[in-house]
């Protein structure tokens, strides 16, 4: 199966790929872990991307299109996969349908998230993950046993910069320009299905699961 989610910033598309992925056997694909991953390995492209993230804006088209292209070379994407955070622009959009095209392959669903703005705010500022797994916490909605430590690693949790309250506002207005807009794309292909982002990530994984024809 192949996925896109959609959906603001805070909205839970992380959280709600791990679970499909593991649900669908299928790689979870998130643009944003991978440019951090680069950042934290110092390479080029992390260098390139470092101020724009920082900055809450979005990197360039062709920079972000040209790192998807090359993950969707490789072989472990031939049972389907997850896109979360991808695309987010029309112009991304538009080049994915042709990679798509150009690999014989086909989308099945763009899932949005579906969240009062109020409540985003609240989910990032709280959100804190671990730098050695990557796994995603909130201090109130799902916290690690212990404060401030990864639950698998026992690692001190680390703050997104770009979820300090000054990004945020910046990182919710660059959504609502510039990636709200695909809803309306992919509701014109017919692909488009909204899901409530509110109760609890199981509780939304379970509407998603139904939404896709998927019963666990
Ligand atoms: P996104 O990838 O859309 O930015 P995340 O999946 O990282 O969103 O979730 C943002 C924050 O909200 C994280 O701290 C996460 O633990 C928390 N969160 C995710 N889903 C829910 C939910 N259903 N209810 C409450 N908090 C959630
Ligand atoms: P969130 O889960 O909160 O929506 P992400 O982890 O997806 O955030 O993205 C973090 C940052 O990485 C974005 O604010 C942007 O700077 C960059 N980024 C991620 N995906 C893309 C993309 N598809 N196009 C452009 N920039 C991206």
């Amino acid at each position: 199966m192949i996925l896109i989610l959609l959906g603001p910033p805070g909205a839970g598309k992380g959280t709600q790929a791990k679970l499909l992925a593991s649900e669908l056997r299928v790689p979870h694909i998130s643009t944003g872990d991978m440019f951090r991953d680069h950042k934290a390995r110092g390479t080029e492209l992390g260098k390139t991307v470092d101020a724009i993230m920082a900055s809450g804006g979005l990197v360039p088209d062709d920079v972000t299109n040209a790192m998807v292209k090359d993950r969707l070379a490789r072989p472990d994407v031939g049972g389907g996969f997850i896109l979360d955070g991808y695309p987010r622009t029309a112009a991304q959009a538009a080049y994915l349908d042709q990679l798509l095209v150009a690999m014989g392959r086909k989308l099945d669903r763009a899932v949005s998230y579906e969240i009062a703005q109020e409540l985003l705010v609240d989910r990032m500022s709280g959100r804190r993950s671990c730098p050695k797994c990557g796994a995603v916490y909130h201090v109130t909605a799902n916290p690690p046993r212990q404060a401030g430590t990864c639950d698998r690693e026992g690692t001190p949790l680390v703050q997104r910069d770009d979820d300090k309250a000054e990004t945020v506002a910046r990182r919710l207005t660059e959504y609502e320009a510039k990636t709200a807009p695909l809803k309306r794309y992919y509701s014109e292909q017919g692909s488009l299905s909204e899901v409530p982002g509110t109760g609890t990530p199981d509780q939304v994984l379970a509407t998603a699961l139904r939404v896709l024809g998927r019963t666990r």
